[in-house]
């Protein structure tokens, strides 16, 4: 038994209360908010966030 506590971007210890992220896939960790979106990013990851307090509308 192996604890995985590595930062799924760059490696660090993610601590006791590490970031997570979920997809469809699997739940991801990161050691901060920065790692985790930048992975976001990377992989295009939309979380479905409940509050959406976005105040700008997308007029395409
Ligand atoms: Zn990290």
């Amino acid at each position: 038994m192996s604890e995985n506590r590595a930062c799924d971007l760059c490696g660090l210890d993610v601590g006791a209360k590490p970031f997570l992220l979920h997809t469809p896939d699997k739940q991801y960790q990161f050691c901060c908010e920065g790692c985790r979106g930048i992975y976001e990013m990377l992989h295009d990851i939309k979380e479905a966030t409940p509050d959406n307090n976005d105040n700008q509308p997308k007029s395409s």
